[in-house]
């Protein structure tokens, strides 16, 4: 199984390049569970099979099941459009089993890993100390996070905390509340006024709250998943400051916006982070499982997450230069998967970054437009980022769930709707520099087009 496999080698790469060839890439559509049970049944438990046969099973019916959220057309959650840098880069770390958990195994890698980790913090604004490493993504990145958060907490007179508390919005991701729960912390939910936090509404809670002292962070959104929407970050920060409060901000998805100096200045006070999160698979063009997570101060973490095992003794040997990614979260094993943003980010220049990010924010803006200058359709609030909500006047849920069928149908789009203050609404989260507002004026006509 190891041996080198030439015609099995040109199988998997003649697809590689096939698929990254597809322009656009097909939709693709929902799998029906009957038809993919008899496609796999017997593919494993026997004896081998070529891999041309294996090869166009996953061609033929699991490929074509999953929807490519690297179409131009996938409007839906928040898309995924890896550059092709950054995908080829990918399969370097495949197939040479790279890996990245200390510096004594694999001191380059993590170099190369720190030197992204940089420019995303230089980009925050966060100080020449600040550090930390690559996760799977967001929710890895806020549970390591607010871990620090909690296990650094201290009373004013020095011991830790009895039972942490963390504040967070009302609108703070789905994760920042699984979150809670693995860690047994309960929440001080701060309510929001036009759902985004601020640094009033925090003191507000904290001034109201019958036990503030067991409040330890504050959670803050640097673009809310559902409407693109940044919370007041430098009054959160001083809020955060005035009462010792770590200050983590979840910056997964807006976190790309950092490269486009015009959006840069809706993000003010993100460099008062002390742990931040950043998602490279989002708006970032890097294949999945990437994100960031930064601390201002790595110690702390290194006090929280360092393993301790006589096996491992050999990797922490207080060496200056010494950086192990497996001391910044909650990881041991893993791949260096910054290194696929480093390779695109080395290959293209930070300057075309910028351009691709600003290509889904000027789509979201030229959207809003075509959106307010259409009769029957309302768009629900100015877009802040590249995230865009609107409403068919009329709709129902099951008209939403019919257009959005239909969308893909007719492989046009993929877009699924959102709720939004308690109504079923449409939502556009626009990221892939190569659609165009052709594809949304299609997609629109087709809304106003159906209940005529
Ligand atoms: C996507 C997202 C997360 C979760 O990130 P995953 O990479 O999906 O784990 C957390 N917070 C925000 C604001 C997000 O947009």
């Amino acid at each position: 199984m190891h041996s080198h496999d030439e015609a099995l080698a040109r199988t998997v790469l003649d697809h590689v390049e096939h698929r990254l060839r597809l322009d656009p890439v097909p939709l693709g559509r929902l799998g029906d569970a009957a038809e993919l049970d008899a496609a796999l049944k017997g593919a494993l438990g026997g004896g081998p099979c070529a891999p041309g046969d294996v090869l166009r099973l996953f061609t033929e019916h699991i490929e074509p099941t999953v929807v490519s959220c690297d179409s131009p057309g996938f409007l839906s959650f928040v898309p995924g459009a890896p550059t092709k840098a950054a995908a080829l880069f990918d399969m370097v770390l495949s197939a040479s089993s790279l890996h990245g958990v200390s510096w004594l195994e694999a001191s380059g890698a993590v170099a190369a890993e720190n030197q992204v980790l940089r420019l995303l913090a230089d980009l925050a604004g966060l100080p020449g100390g600040a550090g930390g490493c690559f996760v799977s993504g967001g929710s890895a990145g806020n549970l390591s996070g607010l871990l620090v958060a909690r296990d650094t907490a201290r009373t004013s007179d020095g011991r830790p905390v009895d039972r942490p508390r963390i504040a967070v919005s009302d609108q703070a991701h789905s994760s920042i509340g699984s979150t809670l729960r693995i860690m047994g912390v309960e929440a001080l939910v701060v309510p929001t006024d036009d759902h985004r936090l601020t640094g009033d509404a925090v003191r507000a809670a904290l001034a109201a709250d019958g036990d503030p002292e067991s409040v330890v962070a504050v959670v803050a959104t640097a673009g809310t998943t559902n409407a693109g929407i940044v919370d007041d970050l430098a009054g959160i920060a001083d809020a955060a400051r005035a009462h010792g409060l770590w200050f983590h901000v979840d910056a997964a998805y807006g976190g790309g916006a950092l490269f486009s100096p015009r959006l840069r200045e809706r993000f003010a006070g993100i460099e008062h982070a002390d742990s931040l999160v950043i998602d490279p698979h989002k708006w970032l063009f890097t294949p999945f499982d990437c994100g960031a997570l930064l601390y201002r101060n790595p110690a702390l973490a290194r006090a929280v997450h360092t393993q301790d095992a006589s096996y491992l003794d050999c990797i922490h040997t207080d060496a200056p230069q010494e950086w192990n990614p497996s001391d910044y979260a909650y990881h041991l094993t893993r791949r260096p998967r910054g290194l696929p943003l480093w390779f695109s980010l080395a290959v293209h220049g930070t300057e075309a970054y910028r351009e691709a990010v600003e290509a889904g924010r000027r789509l979201a803006v030229e959207s809003a437009a075509l959106i307010r200058a259409t009769d029957g359709l309302e768009l629900l609030r100015e877009p802040e980022l590249s995230v865009v909500l609107l409403r068919r006047t009329g709709w129902g849920p099951a008209d939403y769930d019919a257009w959005s069928r239909r969308l893909l149908e007719r492989q046009i789009a993929f877009v699924v709707p959102t709720v939004w203050e308690g109504e079923t609404v449409a939502r556009f989260a626009f990221l892939h520099p190569d659609l165009g507002l052709d594809t949304v004026r299609t997609i629109l006509a087709d809304m106003v087009a159906d209940s005529e």
